[in-house]
């Protein structure tokens, strides 16, 4: 199995993408390689299914399920940021400065992108 496409991800409105290249994109997508076309799917209740297209790459299903995930995610993040700050303050406070360890560094990454999330 292998494994996601590392990050960074970031998400992008469509809007600026010539349609009718991203129909084309799509479709040489979905005839390439050996039909291991993979995506995420979503049935809304109230209407049709949301599509994300990942792709037959090499790493396209390990997208899929990256992106599957997100739901869940979504719902524990705003705890996980809480848990994480509380981390990073205590380990500045132990230090006496901002601590540079990975595990803080890290901590701060995610906390700066969930922030620039919500702005
Ligand atoms: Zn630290």
């Amino acid at each position: 199995m292998s494994a996601h496409t590392p990050g960074v991800w970031t998400a992008h409105p469509l809007r600026l993408v010539d349609k009718q290249e991203m129909k084309e994109y799509v479709a040489r997508c979905i005839d390439a390689g050996d039909g291991n076309f993979w995506g995420v799917i979503c049935q809304k209740p109230d209407g049709p299914a949301d599509v994300c297209h990942t792709g037959n790459g090499s790493d396209s299903a390990a997208n899929a399920r990256l992106i599957a995930l997100a739901p869940e995610m979504a719902v524990i993040a705003p705890e996980m940021a809480v848990m994480l700050a509380d981390y990073v303050l205590l380990h500045d406070e132990a230090i006496g400065s901002e601590c540079e360890c990975m595990h803080c560094v890290g901590a701060r990454a995610i906390l700066e992108k969930l922030e620039a999330d919500h702005e």
